[in-house]
């Protein structure tokens, strides 16, 4: 079993010439747990991972692993001294040696009898589900395949640290579920301490300990799931990882202490059934106009001419997803889309909105300056 190293980056910035590719981003992960970094493309999520790795040097800031500074702008300790394993999105196996040899080799610095390299590297293969397929060649295997002996060679030198990069991206969907499955219950069991980097929020998720957001080489925020999901520190952070649409709104009121406060839909109309719409405020609200951010897990869809109700709308979509369906909903110049129900209701349908407190995130209006980031701004 791995033990597990801490992994605490400061102030790291890398720069491609004039290109900031990451921009002094603070990141810390505690032993044996799994940080997610979620960002879309180019927001530098490899280029990090490559950091840690010891693959890319940093340009500034400094590197701890277990403790131990292995890189800041001066100094550079190369990959192979930093007790850290990678699993790639296109595999990266050797094409010449068989599975069992790809995964043996990892083991080429241990100094084990030949015999004993063999025998561990098959019987990580038997536990990533490949024990008999061990003498086949990577163009042997399908991609899945590949992807285990992946697996099994970052898991079988028991490092401290684990480096994923969107190892899941070039696997079919269903594939894709039971070897994130798989990673999640395999690296918890090693021991070692995780990093994946992901642009699938899905994904994120449902693997992760910590969520790191980052945007343009930032870290715009860092947390577990539930927070991000709960609490996203910027519009950007909510959007990107899924709402069911965007709702004008004005401010009504006042915050209470558990950060609620009523607002009002632009064009103000009266609620439907007089009811009121509460919301959770992200930060202070200020009096004005504002954008209502709605994750899908808070709408609820009731028959028209609900009590209950806080909007009217139309039903434009409902699409079949096997544990219930989906829709999308009109309501007069927004929509909402994702909105789970057991049951279908038709294209065309009028019906009631209700939308839960806590998954109406309301930030203040938009400007390019509003959206704050944990690394200071420089010119
Ligand atoms: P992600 O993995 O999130 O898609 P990357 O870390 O690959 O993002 O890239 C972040 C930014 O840095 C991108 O704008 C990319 O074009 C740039 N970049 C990455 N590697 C290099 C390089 N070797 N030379 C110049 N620019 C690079
Ligand atoms: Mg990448």
């Amino acid at each position: 079993m791995a033990e597990g190293i801490e992994v605490d980056l400061q102030a790291a910035t890398k720069r491609y010439g004039a290109k900031v590719a990451l921009d002094e981003v603070d990141l810390h992960v505690l032993p044996g747990t799994l940080c997610v970094l979620l960002g879309p493309s180019g927001s530098g999520k490899t280029t990090l991972l490559r950091c840690l790795a010891g693959i890319e040097r940093l340009s500034s800031g400094q590197l701890r692993l277990g403790g131990r500074l292995v890189a800041d702008g001066a100094s550079h300790e190369p990959p192979e001294r930093r007790d850290l394993s990678m699993v790639f999105q296109d595999y990266a196996l050797w094409p010449h040696l068989s599975a069992a040899r790809n995964v043996a080799f990892a083991l080429g610095r241990r100094r084990l009898a030949r015999g004993d390299a063999a025998a561990r590297a098959q019987q990580m293969l038997e536990r990533v589900g490949l024990g008999h397929l061990a003498e086949r060649y990577p163009n042997e295997l399908s991609g899945g395949e590949q992807q285990r002996v992946a697996l099994a060679r970052a898991l079988v030198a028991e490092t401290g640290l684990l480096l994923f990069d969107e190892p899941l991206s070039n696997l079919d969907a269903d594939l894709r579920e039971r070897m994130r499955l798989e990673i999640a219950t395999l690296t918890r069991a090693s021991g070692a301490t995780s990093v994946y980097i992901t642009h699938d929020q899905a994904e994120a998720f449902a693997l992760a300990d910590t969520v790191g957001v980052l945007r343009d080489g930032r870290l715009v925020q860092l947390g577990p799931p539930e927070e991000i999901y709960l609490r996203p520190a910027t519009p950007f952070v909510a959007r990107f990882t899924g709402l069911a649409g965007e709702v004008p709104v004005r401010v009504a009121g006042t915050a209470g202490d558990d950060d609620l406060v009523p607002v009002d839909l632009v064009p103000v109309e009266p609620l439907a059934g007089g009811s009121t719409l509460l919301a959770t405020a992200m930060s202070a609200p200020e009096p004005g106009t504002a954008t209502l951010l709605v994750r899908p897990a808070g709408v609820q869809l009731l028959a028209a001419g609900h009590a209950e109700r806080h909007l009217d709308g139309v039903v434009v979509d409902a699409a079949y997803r096997g544990r219930g369906y989906d829709h999308a909903v009109c309501i007069g110049s927004a929509s909402l889309v994702g909105i789970h129900d057991q049951r279908r209701w038709a294209r065309g349908d009028r019906v009631g909105v209700r939308l839960n407190p806590s998954s109406c995130l309301l930030f203040p209006p938009e400007t390019p300056a509003a959206e704050p980031v944990l690394a200071p701004a420089r010119a």
